[in-house]
Parts: structure tokens; sequence; C-alpha cells
């Protein structure tokens, strides 16, 4: 673990050897203190975490069957996506498979939570009615609150807008062991943004680097980044709408702005279109869910996120040397 920290100091290659003699290292580190510090204090915190921060093996994202990943360097044409595909399964089925990916789901985070090496981000993107937080409560019922944390972002505060666009959301990327979900996220910054012309053509074209660069200082870091798209059509968010208009206990849920930002549905899918094809990489694709049975959604996503989670192979970190044998005193 100590080698592998080396590498942040001036002289050591990639794999920790040193390159250039190790007299030539002393001199380095003597006129950088600070790095020596920041090198010291790694070492300092690496016997006591099992993965301390730096490079990570990527992991694969595992979609659903039925979900559409955005290949990296490849368009997406949404208007090609079918928001009604139900993949062939059974709705009753489909139900009672989601409850086993909620089991497996808890497993695993206990595990992560143990572990408490790396983390997970889930992020969720929709056009209003889309679906966000119904999937939120649905996947995610049964994980423990205290590994898990979402964050809703609304209209920026000044403070917020007085910082550089990803300020808000990295504050609030999951700490090691943890499980972050993004009810809306550093997208909205070429979404919403774009739409509205909140800030010149080149400010929000300049940020799709920014973002695949954000999201790669995540992944490399211990992040596994997964992106939801929920796709639904404009007819079903018709019905969403009229059903919140008529049931007074989904009033609470109707926002009039929303009929409003429905004008502007065809700026909408371009400018969801564009970010998924301009933003789906390789350590962070985009994935489209269709999204108009909600049941399905809930399902292909509950699984991805299983499966996923699996791949990450989370592991309890190793118990003290003779545990086992230790009595409790009366
Ligand atoms: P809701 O999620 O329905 O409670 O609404 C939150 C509102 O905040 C939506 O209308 C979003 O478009 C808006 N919003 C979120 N992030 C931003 C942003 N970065 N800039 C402007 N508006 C935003
Ligand atoms: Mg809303």
């Amino acid at each position: 673990m100590s080698k592998k920290h080396g590498k942040h100091l001036p002289g050591h290659s990639q794999d920790g050897s040193v390159t250039d003699g190790p007299d030539r290292h002393q001199a380095a580190r003597a006129r950088a203190p600070s790095t020596a510090v920041w090198a010291g204090a790694a070492d300092a915190i690496a016997g006591t975490v099992p993965a301390a921060l730096g490079s990570h093996r990527q992991i694969p994202i595992l979609a659903a069957p039925g979900i559409v990943a955005v290949e990296p360097g490849t368009r997406i044409d949404l208007s090609a996506v079918d928001a009604d595909a139900d993949g062939g399964l059974d709705k009753l089925w489909a139900k009672d498979a989601l409850g086993q990916e909620r089991e497996r789901i808890s497993a695993l985070q206990e595990r992560l939570y143990a572990e408490r090496a790396r983390s997970l981000l889930l992020v969720f993107q929709a056009i209003d009615t889309g679906g966000k937080d119904g999937t939120i409560r649905a996947v995610l019922k049964g994980v423990n609150p205290q590994g898990c944390t979402v964050s809703s972002f609304k209209v920026p505060s000044s403070d917020e807008l007085d910082h550089d666009f990803l300020w808000r959301y990295h504050a609030k990327t999951p700490g090691r062991g943890m499980i972050g979900v993004f009810n809306r996220s550093h997208y909205e910054d070429v979404l919403v943004v774009r739409v509205k012309g909140l800030v010149p053509d080149a400010v929000w074209q300049g940020r799709y680097r920014l973002i695949n660069d954000f999201e790669r200082l995540l992944t490399e870091s211990g992040t596994v980044v997964i992106k939801f798209f929920l796709h639904i059509s404009k007819d079903e968010q018709k019905k969403r709408l009229e059903a919140r208009i008529a049931d007074p206990e989904k009033h609470w849920k109707f926002d009039p702005a929303d009929l409003v930002e429905r004008k502007s549905w065809d700026a909408y899918q371009q400018a969801f279109s564009d970010a998924l094809s301009q933003c789906s990489s390789p350590h962070a694709p985009w994935l489209v869910v269709p999204a108009n049975h909600k049941w399905f959604r809930n399902y292909v996503i509950a699984r991805t996120i299983a499966d996923t989670l699996e791949a990450m192979d989370p592991r309890f970190p190793k118990a003290a040397k003779g545990i086992a044998d230790l009595k409790v005193p009366d």
C-alpha cells in the first residue's frame, strides 16, 4: 500500500519503483515538503482502509436487458427509442422480481458500507413527470438509510451561482462506503440552462467536456457512476399531468410551470439527445430506460444497480487476527 502511494512522489514511476535513484528522490522530497506530507498522510491511513484514494479498476456498468446503453462516441436519437417498451415481461413477474433485486441491493450495500473503500453514484434525469421520485422510492426502499444520501437539485441559490457550475454537485457526491442518489444533477446545466438560454451558447457547449472530466475524476477516485435517463413519451406526460390535476391527493405534485415547460418538449428532447451523446463515456455511460411502464422501469433499474454492485464485488474487511478467540468480560 505504501508503495502504491509512492507514485505520487517525484522520482517514482506508476508502479511505485524509483526511476531516478534514491538520492534524487530524497532531494525532491526536501524541495517539495507539501507533497511529502500528503504522501505520508496517505500512508498513515493506508493500514485502516482497504483501498485509499488513487486509481481504481474500472467497473463495467451492467445494464439490464431492455435498457439502451448509449455507446460512447455515437449519437443517440431518442425519438427512435420506444418509451413504451416492456421487454416482453409480465407485469406481475416483474413486481416480484423487483423485490428480489431490492434484497440483492440491500445485501451488497452492507458490504459496500463495511468495505468503506468505494462508492456508488446513481444519477437520475428525466423530463417533468418522467418518474424520478417514484423510481427512487421504489428501487431504494430497503437500503440502509445510514448508507445512502439522496440529493435533489433545484434552481441554484445565489451562493451556488457564485461558484463554478459543478461545485454544488461535487459537494454531494458519496463518500467511501456510501450510495449517493442525484435527483436531477450536473446535467441540468446543459438541459434547462440551455433550453431557457440562461447562459451564452459557448458556456453550456463547453460544459460537456467539463462534465466528462468531472465524471472521470469521480470514477478514478473509486466512485462508480450509473446514469439513468427515464424516457417517457409526450402522450404519457400528458396523461401524468392530467392525473395530477384530476386527483386532489396529487395536487401537491402539480407545478403549473410544467405546462409551460411542456411547450418546449422538442427543445428538451434535443438537449437530452445531445447531452447523452456527448457524455456517454466508457467510464460513465448513459443508460436510456423506457419508462412509460413504471413496473418495467423499476425492475430494470433495480437489476442494473444490483448487477453493477455485484461486479464491484465489495468485501467485508479482514477481521483483526485472533478476534474469534476473544472473550467478552463479565
Ligand atoms: P422539481 O425537481 O420538479 O422540484 O423542480 C426543480 C426545478 O429546478 C426544475 O424546474 C429544474 O429545471 C430546476 N433546476 C434544477 N437545476 C437547475 C439549474 N442548474 N439551473 C436552473 N434550473 C435548475
Ligand atoms: Mg417539477
